[in-house]
């Protein structure tokens, strides 16, 4: 259909570079996370060429077609029926489920392998995790117990769900728990994982605690934005991602629908301001590929909306003929949709 994601590979290798230098001088290491990208191998071989620790995905699919030496890390954690093709394909996964990892340690005993886990702490943002307020040493020593298991450390995950912002209150429970894991246990954590790109602000401010030595990042690397309040990350890209579609109609038409108005194709209850004539383009993408809220513009037109194939813009002064090609910067939103959609062409650029 002619609709192609641009991605290049170049700004994503400076991005990636940035963000390696900024970390570095607090010997942080890093999983790069890759599940926005489906983990493609053009994407990887940057990070192939860098010397993060490891290659963070979701699906553990994605995980099969990966060409790397890095440690691949599953974000999502086990469910029972994944044990055994977590074992199989990846180094070391995040978990919060006794149960899950008892099988884990029966699948890895079967192929003699040791799978490594980091155990996840929910901060109070309510995703993933033992609580932290809960008894939970019981469950680490259980978790210690296991011959095939190896404990590396503790996660947490925040500005997910609940929307709660890393500070150094927040983290200071997770501090706690390494703590009183380590005295009561008498072992050594040594990953300790501290968030995601919601983690940046404190990284720029130097406000990020030192017992953190792990960080797993997708969208500051593919955005060039913090994730905690939404902001640019100065000297870095926000276009390694754009989407071009192709202009099949243009004509000037009115701004209001012409007849008594009910639902939109999607049944929500149609909602538009009369603007007056408008010089209207319609776009070869629609909903089945990308929510028009995901997109952003360049060229100063508006969006005026989509049904499931088509995009409406408003061009305003723009002078555009048919067959006019428009790019188009993404949210993180819309790069997961384009680049897990099978209608769009991706194009991989140096
Ligand atoms: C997706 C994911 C991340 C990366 O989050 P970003 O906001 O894209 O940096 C980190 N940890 C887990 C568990 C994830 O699922």
């Amino acid at each position: 259909m002619g609709v192609k994601i641009y991605i290049d590979l170049t700004k994503y290798k400076e991005n990636l570079n940035y963000i390696i230098s900024l970390t570095k001088k607090k010997n942080i290491n890093l999983a790069v996370v890759s599940k926005v990208f489906l983990s493609e191998n053009p994407l990887i071989d940057v990070i192939n060429e860098s010397d993060v620790l490891f290659i963070g995905d979701s699906n553990i699919s994605n995980f099969k077609n990966i060409k790397t030496n890095k440690k691949k890390m599953s974000l999502r954690i086990s469910s029972l029926n994944d044990v055994k093709e977590v074992v199989n394909l990846v180094d070391i996964s995040l978990e919060s489920e006794l149960e899950v990892i008892k099988k884990l340690n029966e699948e890895a005993k079967l192929i003699n392998k040791v799978h490594e886990i980091i155990l996840m702490f929910d901060l109070g943002d309510l995703r993933e995790g033992l609580y932290y307020s809960s008894s939970y040493i019981e469950v680490v020593k259980e978790i210690t117990k296991l011959t095939n298991i190896k404990l590396r450390g503790i996660g947490t995950n925040l500005t997910c769900y609940g929307g709660v912002i890393p500070d150094k209150d927040v983290l200071s429970r997770l501090e706690n728990i390494k703590e009183k894991i380590e005295t009561n246990l008498n072992i050594k954590l040594d990953i300790i994982s501290g968030g995601n790109s919601s983690s940046i602000y404190l990284l720029e401010n130097n406000e990020l605690p030192s017992f953190i030595n792990n960080l797993r990042l997708g969208e500051v690397l593919v955005l060039g934005r913090e994730t905690a309040f939404g902001k640019r990350v100065a000297k870095m890209h926000d276009d390694v991602f754009m989407l071009e579609a192709e202009i099949v109609e243009l004509k000037k038409k009115p701004s209001y629908p012409d007849g008594n108005l009910g639902m939109d194709a999607f049944g929500n209850k149609v909602n538009i301001t009369d603007q007056g004539l408008m010089k209207r383009a319609i776009l070869n993408i629609g909903r089945q590929n990308v929510n028009s809220n995901h997109l952003i513009t360049t060229d100063g037109s508006e969006i005026i909306g989509s049904s499931s194939d088509h995009l409406i813009l408003n061009i305003k002064d723009n002078n555009y003929k048919i067959g006019d090609k428009i790019k188009f910067k993404l949210t993180y939103g819309g790069i997961l949709s384009l680049m897990s959609s099978n209608y769009v062409e991706k194009v991989y650029e140096k």
